[in-house]
């Protein structure tokens, strides 16, 4: 341990060998807050502290997937298993597996997620007769999502007649119907939404003094990253467990407090203090992230805000280069310029993909800027969007799983009562939701009786809808037995959906079967990784849980070296050697919407200084002089942070404010030839260019994946596996990496191999799934 504590300034050390009492670390960006978390872990374990006794919540899952790594290189892998680490909503969910009874819920409770829960609300507004252009499901969404963060229930809003007085002033005066009506259905359906995993949980441990206790009494020392952005739900929480032995360890930067639009509230950081008795508050001002240049720019940018807490932050590394800031034409332009900039320099320093960052304040951005990378042949992936497990294919069969475990939930029955198609309509459907809340039960009870219940659907159709409970009741018997990679792969075939997807044979189709091959491969290595659990049951439980909870961050999949595609939202914590903060735009960045109030151009300043520090090396910023925006090509104007920042530290190449040049004409000049390159490129560089240009086939290359055979309605064609795989051969997995096959067993179908992977990991995985290339 003492090895490891020399790894730390003197600043970083006090806090990290403070055992107990409550203490706050304030400090800026890249001072080694999460550093000292860590540490700290690994030091209470060396000093006795039970991991068990440990809880550390994250802002991702991938994060405490980290943590926790680093921590097990400290102290030893089996003594960090037993850590609690991980987001609320993780840990969370966790709790509630194990204590929802006491509030009603099964243990096998579904997590419905955002596109479950905007589902739900928007047949309740349909049912309700609503106007859907005033009750607009996202906006009804999030206004719910505000109520349960700030706990209040429906009871709640009943009685406070501000909100409801709100809600009628929006023009919806029947919010709290449908706040009724969507609690209820959550309910009966055994399922709770995300913000249900933070609402139950505080009604949990105020209602239940008992389960409280014995929560307080596990988790003696409590750590949390990121403070600034809990939310009030959240701080309830995580003061009611340290209420009793009061050690717990926040960390935070008042000046990275992103979230406040979406309930985080910045006083949980700034009243710490009088939260606790006896609160040491440490700080720490050494940054080691980024360069002068960077730490100098971000922080006179911040300068700029009014409400902060004075802090110093200062660096002794190298002067670096200034900030680069860039004048793009059009979006395609400046796409051409992160793709052109990002393929010299990694050219001329010998970098990684995964050295460069590009960060935008919306998701709309990111098109510009992959059609960019895409021509250069650059590897990329986007964070966030649309996550692998919200894709249609993988809801379609991961709600025949949910099914399986808890037949009540009703997002996911509706979601394949009728799919794939089984002369299932949807007046059947709204019947059976009907009946199901006349008669107060779930709508899968109402179809296993529905020869009982006064129903207006025929025969024929009746007999549909039994064959579909027939189907779902096979699966849960097979469940009992099975593990959760064999039933998931049963229902594949035997539902329906890989015919389905067979049926579409346009390049859409063919990924869509590869994602649902994907999901076959990612249920098998979690089932893997799973062995010590004794209930083959339980798997399944622990998978959907998993997927239901990854963050837009976790679940990182394919090759590991590409650029990073994501909102600065999202890149809160992380940190790159280069990194693009694109649309440096008045209206775009800071946001047309938050330009209202102070407090709100505050928080996008503040956006910016997260931006800004997640540079290693050198940041670049860039604006256009026109984009299209709402499907019309508008004039934009330099954002107002771009002059914030002290010319010290900034290199601004064209003027900010200069004579327009016609858009329309940005590509009919330059074409494929890229202007921004030529401009930029230094003599020197442009030599290095052109040598190497030679090189590019093989050096730039990225391979593809080989395409995986689709599964068959039936088995046989998995059996007639070929491989040319040999022990010793070196291999390239699509997500684990490059590894080393030691050992081949099975034969067909039951082809495996024993790979051992770089970063040390053995895994045997199952031939017919796994994604190899050998090299
Ligand atoms: P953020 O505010 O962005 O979350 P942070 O305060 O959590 O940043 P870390 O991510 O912990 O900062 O540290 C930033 C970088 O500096 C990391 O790469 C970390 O390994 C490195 N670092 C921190 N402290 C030290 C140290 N004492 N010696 C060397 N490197 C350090
Ligand atoms: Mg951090």
């Amino acid at each position: 341990m003492e090895k490891y504590l020399s790894q730390l300034n003197e600043a970083q050390l006090a806090p990290t060998i403070q055992i107990d009492g409550p203490m706050i670390i304030i400090a800026g960006a890249g001072s080694g807050k999460t550093r000292v978390l860590t540490f700290r872990i690994a030091y209470l374990m060396s000093k006795g502290i039970d991991a068990f006794n440990i809880l550390a919540l994250t802002f991702t899952n991938k994060a405490a997937k980290e943590m926790k790594g680093r921590i097990a290189d400290i102290v030893g892998s089996s003594e960090a298993k037993n850590l609690w680490m991980g987001t609320f909503h993780s840990v969370f969910a966790k709790i509630l597996r194990f204590e929802g009874h006491h509030l009603g819920y099964p243990s096998n409770f579904t997590i419905y997620d955002t596109q479950d829960s905007q589902k739900l609300m928007g047949s309740i507004i349909k049912e309700m007769g609503l106007d859907k252009d005033i009750y607009k499901t996202k906006q009804v969404y999030s206004r719910i999502s505000s109520y349960k963060n700030n706990l209040v229930t429906v009871k709640a809003y009943y009685k406070n007649p501000e909100l409801m007085e709100a809600d009628a002033m929006a023009r919806r005066p029947r919010m709290g119907e449908i706040y009724k009506e969507y609690v209820d259905r959550c309910f009966k359906a055994g399922a709770m939404d995300f913000d249900d995993l933070l609402l139950r949980t505080n009604e949990l441990l105020t209602r239940f003094p008992a389960v409280l206790a014995q929560y307080q009494d596990r988790f003696r020392y409590i750590m949390v990253d990121e403070y600034q952005d809990t939310n009030h739900s959240q701080y309830l929480i995580v003061r009611a467990l340290a209420d009793r032995f009061q050690n717990i360890c926040v960390v935070g930067d008042d000046a990275q407090s992103i979230y406040a639009f979406r309930g985080a509230n910045i006083s949980n950081i700034l009243n710490f203090q009088k939260d606790y008795d006896g609160v040491k508050m440490y700080r720490l001002e050494q940054n080691y992230r980024s360069t002068k240049c960077i730490v100098g720019a971000a922080n006179s940018v911040i300068e700029h805000n009014q409400t902060k807490l004075d802090k110093v932050v200062w660096t002794a590394n190298d002067e670096g280069e200034k900030v680069k800031v860039h004048r793009a034409l059009t979006d395609g332009d400046e796409g051409r310029y992160v793709a052109s900039t990002i393929w010299e320099t990694k050219m001329n320093e010998q970098l990684n993909n995964s050295d460069f960052a590009v960060l935008y304040r919306t998701n709309a951005q990111s098109r510009a800027i992959e059609d960019a990378l895409r021509k250069r042949d650059i590897p990329y992936r986007i964070y966030g969007g649309l996550s692998f497990y919200q894709r249609k294919e993988i809801k379609d069969l991961t709600a025949y799983l949910r099914l399986v475990l808890n037949p009540s939930d009703e997002e996911a029955l509706k979601r394949v009562i009728n799919y794939p198609a089984r002369g299932i309509g949807q007046t059947t459907v709204d019947r059976l939701i009907v009946a199901a809340n006349t008669y107060g039960k779930t709508i899968f009870e109402i179809l296993q009786n529905i020869d009982k219940v006064d129903i207006n659907i025929n025969g024929g159709t009746k007999n549909k809808l039994k064959d579909f409970v027939t189907l779902i009741e096979s699966y849960q018997v097979m469940n009992k037995t099975a593990n959760a990679f064999d039933l998931a792969e049963h229902v594949t075939k035997t539902s329906g959906l890989i015919r389905e997807l067979n049926k579409d044979a346009t390049p859409e189709g063919v990924v869509k079967m590869d994602n649902v091959q994907e999901l076959l491969n990612g249920i098998k290595d979690f089932v893997e990784g799973q062995i010590e659990l004794a209930d083959a049951g339980d798997s399944l439980a622990e998978f959907l849980e998993d997927i239901a909870l990854a963050t837009d961050l976790d679940g990182d999949k394919g090759d590991p070296d590409h650029v990073a595609l994501m909102t600065i939202h999202l890149a809160k914590g992380l940190e790159f050697g280069h990194v693009f903060i694109v649309g440096m735009e008045e209206d775009l960045f800071p946001s047309g919407m938050s330009m209202n109030t102070r407090s709100e151009l505050e928080e996008e300043r503040r956006l910016f200084y997260v931006a800004l520090t997640r540079a290693e090396k050198q940041a670049y910023l860039t604006y256009t002089l026109s984009r299209y925006r709402w499907g019309k090509l508008i004039d934009a104007e330099p954002s107002r942070f771009i002059e914030e920042i002290d010319e010290e530290f900034v290199n601004i190449v064209t003027p900010l404010k200069q004579q327009r040049v016609n858009p329309m004409l940005d590509d009919s000049i330059f074409g494929d030839i890229e202007p921004n390159r030529i401009r930029f490129a230094k003599p020197k560089t442009a030599k290095i260019l052109r040598k190497d240009s030679k090189k590019k086939p093989e050096k730039f290359q990225i391979s593809t994946p080989k395409k995986m055979k689709p599964l068959a309605d039936t088995d046989n064609s998995a059996s007639s596996f070929d491989t040319k795989l040999k022990e010793g051969n070196t291999v390239n997995h699509d997500r684990f990496g490059r590894g080393e096959v030691l050992k081949l067993e099975g034969t067909g179908a039951d082809a495996k191999a024993e790979i051992k992977f770089q970063n040390g990991d053995v895994k045997k995985l199952l031939l017919r799934f796994a994604k190899l290339d050998i090299l």
